[in-house]
């Protein structure tokens, strides 16, 4: 039971949701399964969906661009910044700082798609928002310029890495408490890598 309710929270809509933020689930829309490579984001209404399910949009806001020449455009745009943040964010994994023409892509973008806050109150406390209605499909660039810049400003940089499985793409933030977490998920790797290392434990031992 504890294993399918940790199943149902992992993935949202058909999207995986385990990198404890934003950016780097927006990362993990690119993904290796047991199929092979998978493009989450296949197209505009693949994208308002993930925006649905990362809690950005809300479903009534949704605002049908999926049929529009300037939603593809903005997409394609969109997975371009996706995978030049994937090699950044390596870089960094890596030991190297983030390049200044990324940094300077990033500025450009918080620069011409500034991000509106509101304050809310939930129960006894208030909490700090993003607030998402999204105009003409560019907006999009708000919420993931502002996750961007959270995750290479504010989030540290030692809890950001990439699961451990040799085959797997995803990077999370470890927000655990030891900062000891090794897999994007025990669903997806963490069981196969312990499989893997107990039967090799076994052959090793073997006569
Ligand atoms: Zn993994």
């Amino acid at each position: 039971m504890v294993a399918k309710a940790k199943a149902r929270a992992e993935w949202v809509d058909g999207f995986l949701f385990v990198g404890n933020q934003l950016a780097l689930d927006f990362l993990n829309t690119r993904l290796i399964l047991a199929g092979g490579p998978q493009e989450l984001l296949t197209d505009v209404a693949a994208l308002e969906r993930w925006l649905v399910a990362a809690g950005v949009l809300e479903p009534a806001r949704r605002p049908g661009w999926r049929n529009s020449a300037k939603g593809r455009q903005s997409l394609k745009r969109l997975l371009s910044f996706r995978e030049k943040l994937r090699a950044e964010i390596i870089r960094r994994e890596g030991g190297l700082s983030i390049s200044e023409t990324f940094l300077g892509e990033l500025n450009r973008l918080l620069e011409s798609h500034p991000c509106r806050m509101a304050v809310h109150r939930g129960g006894k406390d208030l909490s700090l928002g993003l607030v998402f209605e999204p105009r003409v499909p560019d907006d999009v660039c708000a919420p993931i310029a502002a996750a961007v810049a959270n995750l290479l400003a504010v989030v540290p940089k030692d809890r950001v890495r990439k699961c451990e499985s040799a085959t797997c793409v995803v990077h999370f933030c470890d927000t655990s408490k030891k900062g000891a977490r090794r897999w994007c998920s025990m669903n997806l790797c963490g069981n196969k890598v312990k499989v893997a290392a107990y039967r090799e434990r076994n052959r090793s031992r073997s006569p």
